[in-house]
């Protein structure tokens, strides 16, 4: 698969520009949404540049499991263990993703909505 062009959030990776980072490891980073949809909403991303889920490899298995488990592990950081959350992944222009930088929302701190808009 291609190699995604650098977008915002590789930017934010390399410190290029700032976000407000609640969580990093060698292979993921976790920051507030500059726009938040709900009293929570923070993005999981990994560091390799994965456009999207539809870009993902069967070699980015071992990395899909650990941005889920660290979406579980910023969740309860955040204080939303108790009621629960929503994990988000849109994906291409249909799922209404607009950085094409694989990215998880967590979303949480009020009662979501379902079907999802
Ligand atoms: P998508 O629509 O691709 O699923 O989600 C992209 C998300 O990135 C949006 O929720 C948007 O608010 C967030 N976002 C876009 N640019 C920035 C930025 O520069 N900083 C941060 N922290 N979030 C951003």
């Amino acid at each position: 698969m291609s190699k995604p062009a650098e977008t915002i959030f590789g930017k934010i990776i390399s410190r290029e520009i700032p976000a407000d980072i609640v969580y990093e490891d060698d292979l993921a980073l976790a920051f507030k949404d500059v726009k938040p949809q709900a009293p929570v909403h923070i993005l999981v991303i990994p560091k390799k540049p994965i456009a999207s889920l539809a870009e993902a490899e069967s070699e980015d298995c071992d990395l899909l499991g650990h941005l889920l488990l660290t979406a579980q592990h910023v969740a309860e950081k955040a204080g939303l263990q108790a009621n629960g959350y929503r994990i988000v992944i849109n994906t291409g222009s249909d799922g209404g993703q607009t950085v094409f930088h694989l990215h998880l929302h967590i979303l949480g701190g009020r009662q979501m909505a379902w079907p999802p808009g």
